[in-house]
């Protein structure tokens, strides 16, 4: 998934310090590593780490690279193993002198094809990572075929395909741009005289922006010491008179699970979205229940419109230790329901003799619900009616989410009612592809691929499906 952030400052030096907080706002996009690229109108310098970005970012490194002009990543791996060198921003050092940062969210689909073209005319690779090809693509054509910045990424944008929302800094202009599709969101905003750029409207909001709007997919932010300039692939002379914009295929994931409820993306505010869904998941149901319980907390919102619709008691019932991360969680050391207990813990009067609904936002492996389920009824539930607020996930994901192989997905391989038993649920119900477009205001704008598996761009080829499996399935 990866969050990505910038910050522009006309007057003084707190670019740096700003990108960190945004970067902090948009944790829950990538826990992994994470590092801040700062210009100061001469020189980039960079630091990355492994892990948080309250532990990477202490005062004194902020301190250090305190500059007027910076750019942040934090990173969910899809592409890349876990190590310092996949971190992003990248740093582009060159000959001739100027350097360069990079970063990006998102996966190129095309990958091999477009470093294979690059590593012919001499480009080279420290990493295997998508935000490095991008900036290496547009430094190459940049420097070597002198191109202006902003033609060298409306070329990468009708070369490269596939999902990438990405911030490319000089010594002191920042440049914004996001894929055709606009696979991943961003967004920018004016804070007096400054210009940020985030992943997600939430980390805006705590710089308390003027005014904020998405960056349209296929368009480029240009923040220079003077001016900013917003430049559209169609504007420019580089495609036919009469081209028309792409179909924009925003992730519908990122409604149902990735952001956080109180951000806006894709012309959506994120928690009325999953409200909706929970409210048509209602639809489907008679008196079947006493509680609504969500598995917290990317289901709390869709369990609220469940149980608002419904006028039955929405209770966490359900408590999320936050503290616990992957790496936590080690099934060659416990048995899986202990992993599961360090991080919920049910609150049984909630439970007990209830006719439950507990409600998720997806079922991937299915392993994890059904440990749930299990704990739910040990809680003394009567019964566990589960609903899911998306449709069953069938496909992986190519576009940035780390979804695993399909034959490890439950509902590539099991019918409902067998996934159902498997669970332990005394029912389970997802909802329906053409309820979740109802959800959304502008249905055919959105990727559904994992759903249905109609792909905007074909798959990988097997070269460059280079995918890390999760350890253990993380729901919410
Ligand atoms: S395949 Fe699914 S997770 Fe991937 S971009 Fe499309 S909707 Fe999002």
């Amino acid at each position: 998934m990866c969050g990505i952030a910038a910050y522009y400052c006309r007057k003084n030096r707190d670019a740096t310090q700003n990108v960190m907080l945004m970067l902090y706002a948009q944790q829950h996009r990538g826990q992994e590593s994470c590092g801040i690229a700062a210009a100061n109108g001469h020189k980039i310098r960079i630091h990355k780490a492994m892990g948080y970005v309250k532990e990477a970012f202490p005062q004194t490194i902020l301190e250090e690279l305190s500059s007027n002009a910076a750019i942040g990543h934090v990173r969910y791996p899809t592409r890349g193993e876990a190590a310092i060198e996949n971190t992003q921003p990248y740093v582009i050092e060159t000959l001739s002198g100027p350097i360069y940062a990079v970063a990006s969210n998102g996966d190129i689909v095309n990958y091999e094809e477009i470093a294979d073209e690059l590593r012919v005319k001499g480009v080279h690779f420290a990493s295997r990572n998508d935000g490095e090809l991008l900036g290496r693509f547009i430094v190459y054509h940049h420097e070597r075929k002198d191109m202006s910045i902003v033609d060298a990424i409306h070329l990468l944008m009708r070369r490269i395909k596939g999902a990438y929302s990405a911030v490319f800094l000089t010594h002191n202009t920042l440049y914004a741009f996001r894929d055709r599709g606009g696979f991943r969101p961003m967004l920018v905003g004016n804070i007096g005289e400054d210009i940020a750029v985030a992943s997600e409207s939430c980390a805006l909001d705590i710089l308390r922006p003027d005014s904020m709007r998405e960056v349209a997919p296929g368009e480029v932010v240009v923040v220079t010491p003077h001016q900013v300039v917003y430049q559209h692939e169609l504007d420019t002379k580089l495609l036919p008179e009469n081209a028309k914009p792409v179909q924009p295929h925003h992730c519908i994931f990122e409604l149902i699970y990735f952001a956080r409820p109180d951000s806006y993306q894709f012309n959506e505010y994120v928690y009325e979205v999953r409200h909706k869904i929970g409210s048509r998941l209602a639809s489907y149901d008679d008196d079947i229940g006493d509680v609504v319980v969500p598995v917290p907390d990317s289901a709390n919102f869709i369990a609220m419109g469940y149980a608002m619709a419904k006028k039955i008691p929405f209770h966490l019932g359900l408590i999320r230790n936050h503290y616990v991360g992957r790496t936590f969680i080690r099934p060659d050391q416990y048995t899986r329901d202990e992993s599961v207990r360090q991080k919920f813990n049910p609150l049984k009067d909630f439970f007990s003799n209830k006719r439950v609904i507990l409600v998720d936002d997806s079922i991937v492996r299915g392993t994890t619900i059904r440990k749930l389920v299990r704990m739910v009824k040990g809680a003394g539930a009567r019964e566990v009616h589960l609903r899911i607020g998306s449709p069953p996930v069938k496909h992986s994901c190519y576009y940035g989410i780390d979804t695993p192989n399909p034959n490890e997905l439950i509902a590539n391989n099991m019918e409902i009612e067998q996934i159902r038993e498997y669970i332990g649920a005394d029912s389970l119900k997802y909802l329906r592809i053409e309820d979740l477009r109802e959800c959304v205001k502008t249905a055919d704008n959105f990727c559904y691929a994992c759903f249905n598996g109609n792909y905007p761009f074909p798959k990988l080829s097997t070269s460059s499906a280079i995918k890390k499996e999760l350890p253990e399935e993380e729901t919410s």
